[in-house]
């Protein structure tokens, strides 16, 4: 039986509502500033889809353009000058940074109550004791996906390809809080075909067109693709070969359309949460 394709767009959707509603109501609106530096593609067509949730949220949005001539300190004075803003309450870096930029130096520098997009140590150490604050915007949207279709992590096997700081590792992190049995695989694991199949709920962020096969999938599965990938011709597409894995799975997230799409609204829900952190009302 095919799978039931778990619909990002229409998540996403509701999640903005929810916050737009919630900001409709606030005297004081939440701020979001993007700091971009350079005239990477990808990063200026993210920039432009942040703009336009923030302008459905109602959110306030303001964007840093640097270019890439940047030095270390006037990327940090930006920083530093967002962090003292009262109208802003998250600060986004988009990356990557031209190479001279030391990003690790620049996340350090963003305020943790500032850190929508969940990139300070603090941020990440507080997702690790399962303290109260921000979750990265991929991996909780994977989580709300969970959520939305009734899935419950608690007893399952889950099996997360791909181990980054962004996506990989707090992924496993949120699965395990919810008690799944979390196994983590890279590109050391020696038989990736046979980790997959173990699992209940497999989250893919390999970031490698085709390396999941229909055969890597168990019967009945919950199959969620978080990488965004192009194929030959240049068309999205994620990890995993979707026509014959949806045949296999239970449940399966497309690309695009998937989990991108909830990312992005999560940023939103985190802006939002921070204002309130901030005393707006
Ligand atoms: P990344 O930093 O390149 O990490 C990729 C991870 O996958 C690494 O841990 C790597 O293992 C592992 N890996 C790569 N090839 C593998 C293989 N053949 N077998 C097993 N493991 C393998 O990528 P990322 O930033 O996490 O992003 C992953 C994907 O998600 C990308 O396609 C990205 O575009 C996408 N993404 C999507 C969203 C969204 O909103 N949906 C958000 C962020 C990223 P090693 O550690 O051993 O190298």
């Amino acid at each position: 039986m095919a799978a039931v394709v778990m619909d990002g767009k229409a998540l996403a959707a509701k999640i903005k509502e929810e916050v737009r509603l919630r900001v409709e109501g606030m005297g004081r609106k939440p701020g979001l500033a993007v700091v971009l530096v350079g005239e990477d593609p990808a990063a200026l067509s993210y920039e432009a889809g942040k703009r336009r949730d923030c302008q459905q949220c109602g959110i306030y949005y303001d964007t840093f353009r640097l270019p890439e001539s940047t030095t270390q300190e006037e990327l940090l004075d930006v920083i530093r000058l967002l962090n003292s803003r009262e109208d802003i309450d998250g600060i986004l870096l988009l990356l990557p940074l031209p190479k001279h930029l030391d990003g690790r130096e620049a996340a350090l520098a963003i305020c943790p109550g500032k850190d929508v997009d969940c990139v300070h140590p603090v941020t990440m150490g507080d997702l690790v004791l399962g303290m109260d604050s921000f979750r990265p915007c991929t991996p909780a949207g994977v989580m709300r996906l969970l959520e939305e279709y009734r899935i419950d992590p608690a007893g399952k096997r889950c099996v997360v390809v791909g181990r980054s700081n962004i996506v990989g590792k707090p992924q496993a992190m949120l699965l395990l809080q919810n008690h799944g049995t979390v196994t983590i695989c890279h590109t050391k694991t020696p038989d990736l075909g046979e980790e997959c199949r173990r699992a209940d709920i497999l989250v893919c962020a390999a970031g490698r067109p085709g390396l999941i096969t229909a055969g890597m999938v168990k019967e009945g599965a919950v199959v969620i693709d978080v990488s965004i990938n192009q194929d030959d011709q240049g068309r999205l597409c994620g990890d995993v070969d979707y026509d014959s894995a949806a045949e296999k799975a239970g449940y399966i997230t497309p690309v695009p359309g998937g989990t991108g799409p909830v990312t992005r609204a999560i940023l939103m829900e985190n802006t939002l949460t921070a204002a309130l952190l901030h005393g707006k009302r």
